[in-house]
């Protein structure tokens, strides 16, 4: 296992916590990041103990707060190993009633944020010869979906953006993938009306929702040894449902 700190975006709760969670586990070092300071800090003091784990509170729509938290984490640790670019968020509606301002709020958040922290830590990672970036983009980034268009725009992004950042970064030993998780029960999908999440239950082959160990456990594995020859690949933990 590398010693180099694993950074997760967006850790506050649902499937970041369990990615820290997951991680922590296994020994590694993790710098939480969200704007919730309280939740972060109160995780954090939770799962430090044999590794260490410390919270970073900030907006990730942001390119400077990036650049800072970024330098932060290399000064404390020595060597940033894993980017898990996690933060993501919905602002669903129907397309031919969209406000630039709804469509620009995932695209800011999900895809921007994801750029923000990728290229801030890609220079580290390049100078260190070896990296993992982990994007968690989702189904909806492959597929599309009605009342969805922005949240879609900003995951099939993050896809085509995982490879482009992966064909440059490979000869640096840097490797890049994204995470295409099906429906997970967290805040993000507790909302949906019992319809809905019955309809989407019957397209599930495994016939349950996904937990958010069952993405932590993905990214467990691509930050492995067993997984240093995947790069610029989309897996799509979903249960079966787009399959
Ligand atoms: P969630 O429970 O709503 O958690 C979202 C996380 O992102 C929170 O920790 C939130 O923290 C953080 N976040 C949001 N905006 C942020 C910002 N501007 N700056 C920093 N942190 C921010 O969502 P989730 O279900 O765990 O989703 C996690 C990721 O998986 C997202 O990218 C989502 O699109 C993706 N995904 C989820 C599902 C699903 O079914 N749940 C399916 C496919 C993909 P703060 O509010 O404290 O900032």
């Amino acid at each position: 296992m590398n010693n180099g700190a694993i950074i997760v975006t967006g850790a506050s709760r649902g499937i970041g916590a369990d990615i820290a969670r997951e991680l922590a586990e296994a020994g590694y070092n993790l710098a939480l990041v969200a704007r919730s300071a309280d939740a972060l800090q109160s995780l954090a003091e939770e799962l430090n103990g044999d590794s260490v784990v410390k919270a970073w509170p900030g907006d990730i729509a942001d390119f400077e707060t990036a650049e800072r938290i970024i330098k932060e984490v290399h000064d404390e640790f020595g060597s940033i190993f894993g980017l898990v670019n996690n933060a993501g968020v919905t602002q669903d509606g129907l397309f031919m009633r969209m406000s630039p301002e709804n469509w620009k709020k995932p695209i800011d958040i999900n895809l921007n944020g994801t750029f923000y922290f990728t290229r801030a830590v890609a220079p580290i990672m390049m100078r260190q010869r070896e990296g993992r970036i982990i994007n968690i983009s989702s189904v909806i980034g492959v597929t599309g979906n009605a009342g969805q268009a922005n949240y879609a725009a900003s995951k099939a992004g993050i896809i085509a953006l995982t490879k482009s950042v992966a064909k440059e970064l490979g000869g640096r030993g840097v490797t890049a993938n994204a995470i295409a998780p099906g429906f997970i029960a967290t805040d993000m999908t507790e909302d949906l009306p019992e319809k809905v999440r019955t309809e989407m239950l019957n397209q599930i082959p495994l016939k349950r929702f996904g937990e958010g160990r069952d993405v932590a456990g993905v990214v467990k594995f691509l930050l492995s040894k067993e997984a240093s020859y995947i790069t610029a690949q989309t897996l799509v933990v979903d249960g079966g449902m787009i399959a």
